[in-house]
């Protein structure tokens, strides 16, 4: 069922939203060389607490960390752990808070220090790619609209689409109806109405789009080794457009 916040669901929403978004903002300067992905999920748990608010993720579905860390080749869900991030990594952190009930999800990706320009190429262009799918979201619109635009442009810039992960609602719960896939046919899927709240994160590889999961039973990879980018933000869909709500 997909649900439509009130304008009051939609203020709380907000307040988890910038919580995730500041939780990247302090997090950024400590990606560098030599850090853990475990003393990063430690800041952000600490960050979260902090502002009231608890790591959406931590215990989901049993899940170990604060936040996803995936490394490079690793495309999501990387579990936080003795790793040290090394010059040239790039490293994707996936965070979600929840605040009085309600949950923000954002993903982003980060160099560290000096990256290859095919690593640049790549986080530039799904960057992108989140932005036109954004662009599509307005009353009337459909799901398929959005993964449309986003396949296309990744597509045009040669990029995989990983298929076997899509964004999804956010509410009450980090993950709700509907599913929104970063692939699609324009004017399928369901109609996107003011006050739904959705989660858009292409996760966009260099090579194939094919990735496997590991024995960790969590972490995901791109089959051919190649390097994958994510980044999502948490939007409501407004009178006459959508609002970023895992922003400042
Ligand atoms: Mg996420
Ligand atoms: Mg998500």
């Amino acid at each position: 069922m997909i649900t439509i916040k009130s304008e009051r669901e939609i203020e709380l929403m907000k307040v988890a939203g910038n919580i995730v978004y500041r939780t990247h903002q302090y997090l950024k300067p400590f990606v560098k060389e030599g850090i853990t992905t475990k003393e990063l999920d430690r800041l952000a748990e600490e960050f979260i607490r902090s502002q009231d608010a608890t790591p959406s993720f931590k215990g989901y579905g049993g899940f170990p960390g604060t936040i996803c860390t995936s490394i490079n080749n690793q495309v999501v869900h990387g579990i936080p752990g003795k790793r040290k991030l090394k010059n040239g990594d790039i490293v994707k952190l996936d965070i979600g808070a929840c605040y009085k009930g309600f949950h923000g999800d954002s993903a982003w990706t980060y160099a560290v220090g000096e990256i290859s320009e095919e690593k640049k190429y790549l986080m530039e262009h799904t960057e992108k790619a989140l932005y036109e799918g954004l662009k599509q979201i307005k009353p009337g619109a459909r799901i398929g609209d959005i993964g449309h635009a986003i396949e296309e442009y990744a597509e045009a810039h040669h990029l995989g689409v990983v298929k076997e992960l899509v964004g999804h609602g956010v509410g009450t719960t980090v993950h709700e109806d509907p599913e929104v896939p970063n692939y699609g046919k324009p004017g399928t899927g369901p109609i996107l109405k003011e006050g739904m709240t959705i989660a858009v994160e292409p996760m966009l590889n260099l090579g194939t789009a094919d990735v496997y999961i590991l024995d960790d039973d969590w972490t995901i990879e791109t089959d051919d080794g190649k390097p994958s980018a994510h980044y999502e933000h948490t939007v409501a869909v407004t009178k006459d457009g959508y609002q970023i709500l895992t922003g400042e």
